[in-house]
C-alpha cells in the first residue's frame, strides 16, 4: 500500500494536504466511516480519492450532478487514475462497455448517479466486486431539511445493504447547518463516524458589497480592468440575465449564459463554453453552479443582493477555488429586497403545504433576507459578518474585504437618529421604513397623507438630509440594536428598550461613515490579481504557456484547468523550471502529468528564455 502522502504528490502532485484533509484521509484508511464538512474550494474530493487510491479494491462515488462528475473524471484521467462515471449521459451502449470494464477490474474510482443503484445490472456488478468504500458527495441532498433534498438519495442506504459485505462510508458536503450534520449521519446510517468539519472562511476570497449608481457601466468597467480573467456575474431573473447578456455581447466581450429558461442544449453548450474558457465570462440566475468545478473563477459579482446569506457564500465561494486571490463584489440597491421579497412570496405558495406551514416558511425566508440584507449596509468587516452568520468566531478585522479597507471617519448622527426615534414613537410604531423615512424627509405623497403622517410633529425636520443618509442611520439604528424590524410582509419598524438610551439618557449615536476616497488614488494601487507578482518576462511567459495548455485541451477535448491549473502555470512562471526535476517541484505537477506534457512545457519556457538571451 502506497502512503497517503506519497500518492498526493505522485498523482496529484501536490507536496502536502490541507488543512483537515489529512485527518480525514487517515481516518477512512483506519477503516472507519467519515463524514468531511468543509467550504466550497477546501478540497474535498482529495479526501476520498487518495484513500481510494491506497485502498485495495474499487471506490464509488455516489454525485448528483452529470457535469460534476464528468469533470472529476476527466480530471482523474489526466492525472493517470483510471476512472469512469455511470450516468444518463451514456447511451445504453456506453454504459454496457463502462460497466464491462468495471468488471475486468479497470478502474480504481466509479462515480455513480444515485438512480443507478437500484438496476439490476448495476447492483449485479457492485455484488461480484470488492467495494472497499462507497462515498457520498454533496452528501446534504439527503437531508429533508436543506434545500437540494434529492430523494434518490435514499436509495444509497438500500444499495449499501444489499451489499455482500459493508464498505466503508465516506460523506461531504459544504453544508454545515446542525440539522443537516444530524441527518446525514443518521439517515446514511453512519457507524461512529469520524465526523470534521474545517473553517469556512476562505481566506483568498475578497469581499465587497458596492451600490454603483450605474450598475452596468460598473459592470463594463470591471470587465475591461480584468479582461484576462474568468469569471460569474448573477442575476436574479432570466430577464436581467438576457438583458445584460445581450449588452456585453453588443461590447464584445466573451460572455455565455445560463438559465433555466432555456434549452438543455442551449444550456449545456453555454456551461461547456464556460468551463473551456472559450467564454470565460458566464453570466446566469442562481440555477447555474452546482457541481461547476472550474477552479480558476478569479470573480464572482452579484449584479443583485441574493435572498440569503447561504446562497451568497455559496455562489460567491465559486470563485478562487484553486486558493489564489480572488474577488466576490455584490452590487446593492434597495430595490432587490422587494424583488427578492416577491419570489419568496411566489416560492413559498405551494399547494401541498398548508397555510400556516406557507406562512412559516415566507417568515423563515423574510428573516434570512433581513440578514442578507443588512449584510450589505453594515460598515464592519464582511468576512467577520459572514463567519458569525454561520456560527463562527470571525475576530472584526481581516484586512481582505473592502470594509477593512476603506477609510472610515465617524459622524456624530444623534440629532438625526432622534428625529426618526421621535417620528417612529409618535406615529405609534406602525410603519415600514421607506413611510418613516419619507415623512422626516417631508414627502407629500397620498401615503403619507393616508397614513397622517404629515401630521406628525417631526414630519419634514430632516428636510435637508439627503434620503441615502437617512436611510443608511436607519440601518445603523437596526445594526446596533436602537430599532428592531418585524417578521411581517410589511417589516414594520418598532423602538427596543435601548432606544431610550438616544431619545431619553444622552448616549450620542456615532455613525462610522466612509471618507469620500480619491478615485484616481485607488486605480493605480489596483494589481491584476493573480499575475500581479510576476515579472514583465513572467507575464509573458504566463500567456504563451496559457496559449500551449489550450492547444492541448483542445487536442483532449477536456477543460484547460485539468491539464494545469493558473496557479500551476503562475508557478512555472515564477520557477522558470529547467529539467524535469524542477518542473516536477512545481505544485500541481504529478508524475503523469510530468512524463504526458512535460517536455512541451519545458519546451516553451526554454524558447522563452533563449529569446530573452538573445
Ligand atoms: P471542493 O470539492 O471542496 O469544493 P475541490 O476538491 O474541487 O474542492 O478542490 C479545490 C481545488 O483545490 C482543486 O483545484 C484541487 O486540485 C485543489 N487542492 C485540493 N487539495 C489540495 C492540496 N492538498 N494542495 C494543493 N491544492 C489542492
Ligand atoms: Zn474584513
Amino acid at each position: 500500500m502506497e502512503n497517503s502522502r506519497e500518492i498526493l504528490r505522485k498523482y496529484f502532485g501536490y507536496d502536502s494536504f490541507r488543512e483537515g484533509q489529512e485527518t480525514l484521509v487517515e481516518s477512512i484508511l483506519q477503516g472507519k466511516d467519515t463524514l468531511g464538512i468543509m467550504p466550497t474550494g477546501a478540497g474535498k474530493s482529495i479526501c476520498y480519492q487518495v484513500p481510494a487510491l491506497a485502498m485495495e479494491g474499487i471506490t464509488l462515488v455516489i454525485s448528483p450532478l452529470i457535469s460534476l462528475m464528468k469533470d472529476q473524471v476527466f480530471s482523474l484521467n489526466q492525472a493517470g487514475i483510471h476512472a469512469a462515471y455511470l450516468n444518463s449521459s451514456l447511451t445504453a451502449g456506453q454504459y454496457r462497455t463502462a460497466l464491462n470494464r468495471a468488471k475486468e477490474g479497470r478502474y480504481k474510482i466509479i462515480y455513480v448517479a444515485p438512480e443507478r443503484l437500484e438496476s439490476a445490472e448495476f447492483l449485479d456488478f457492485a455484488c461480484q466486486t470488492e467495494i472497499s468504500m462507497v462515498t457520498v458527495d454533496e452528501a446534504h441532498c439527503i437531508s429533508q431539511w436543506g434545500q437540494d433534498f434529492r430523494p434518490s438519495y435514499l436509495k444509497i442506504v438500500e444499495f449499501v445493504k444489499k451489499l455482500p459485505k459493508r464498505p466503508i462510508l465516506s460523506a461531504f458536503t459544504a453544508t454545515a447547518t446542525k440539522e443537516v450534520k444530524e441527518d446525514i449521519v443518521c439517515v446514511l446510517g453512519l457507524r461512529e463516524p469520524t465526523v470534521l468539519v474545517t473553517g469556512f472562511d476562505r481566506k483568498n476570497l475578497y469581499f465587497e458589497v458596492q451600490s454603483p449608481k450605474d450598475k452596468e457601466k460598473f459592470v463594463l468597467n470591471y470587465l475591461q480592468e480584468h479582461s484576462e480573467e474568468s469569471g460569474i456575474i448573477y442575476c436574479l431573473t432570466r430577464k436581467l440575465v438576457d438583458e445584460l447578456y445581450d449588452k456585453l455581447t453588443e461590447w464584445d466581450f466573451p460572455v455565455a449564459k445560463y438559465h433555466a429558461g432555456m434549452s438543455d442544449e442551449d444550456r449545456r453548450k453555454n456551461q461547456e463554453d464556460f468551463i473551456y474558457d472559450f467564454k470565460p465570462i458566464m453570466i446566469a440566475t442562481n440555477a447555474f453552479g452546482m457541481g461547476i468545478d472550474k477552479s480558476n473563477v478569479r470573480y464572482v459579482i452579484h449584479y443583485n443582493m441574493p435572498k440569503n446569506m447561504e446562497s451568497y457564500y455559496q455562489e460567491a465561494g465559486r470563485a478562487g477555488r484553486d486558493g489564489e486571490p480572488s474577488r466576490c463584489i455584490l452590487l446593492y440597491e434597495p430595490r432587490d429586497v422587494v424583488l427578492n421579497q416577491f419570489l419568496i412570496q411566489r416560492g413559498n405558495e405551494r399547494e401541498e403545504l398548508s397555510r400556516e406551514e406557507q406562512e412559516g416558511l415566507r417568515e423563515r425566508d423574510e428573516a434570512r433576507l433581513r440578514k442578507m440584507t443588512y449584510y450589505c449596509l453594515t460598515n464592519e468587516c464582511l468576512r467577520d459578518y459572514i463567519l458569525r452568520y454561520f456560527g463562527e468566531y470571525g475576530g472584526n478585522y481581516c484586512g481582505n474585504c473592502k470594509n477593512c479597507l476603506t477609510q472610515f471617519e465617524n459622524v456624530d448622527v444623534t440629532d438625526i437618529a432622534k428625529k426618526l426615534l421621535g417620528c417612529i414613537e409618535k406615529s405609534g410604531e406602525r410603519y415600514g421604513m421607506t413611510a418613516v423615512i419619507d415623512a422626516v424627509h417631508g414627502a407629500n405623497t397620498a401615503k403619507i397623507r393616508q397614513y397622517r403622517l404629515n401630521e406628525n410633529p417631526f414630519y419634514a425636520t430632516l428636510a435637508d438630509v439627503p434620503l441615502y443618509k437617512l436611510r443608511q442611520v436607519i440601518h445603523y439604528l437596526l445594526l446596533n440594536g436602537y430599532l428592531i424590524q418585524t417578521n411581517d410582509e410589511y417589516a414594520i419598524i418598532k423602538l427596543t428598550e435601548k432606544s431610550a438610551d438616544i431619545t431619553q439618557n444622552g448616549a450620542n449615536a456615532i455613525m462610522k461613515m466612509a471618507k469620500e476616497t480619491e478615485r484616481g488614488e485607488r486605480k493605480g494601487k489596483k494589481k491584476k490579481a493573480l499575475i500581479g507578482g510576476l515579472s514583465p518576462q513572467g507575464e509573458l511567459l504566463f500567456q504563451k504557456l496559457r496559449a500551449l495548455r489550450m492547444e492541448i485541451a483542445k487536442e483532449e477535448h477536456v477543460p484547460p484547468y485539468v491539464v494545469f491549473s493558473d496557479k500551476t502555470l503562475v508557478q512555472m512562471c515564477l520557477l522558470f523550471p529547467k529539467s524535469r526535476e524542477e518542473l516536477l517541484n512545481v505544485s500541481g505537477v504529478g508524475e503523469f502529468k510530468l512524463e504526458k506534457y512535460g517536455e512541451r512545457f519545458l519546451e516553451e519556457i526554454r524558447r522563452m528564455e533563449n529569446a530573452v538571451q538573445d
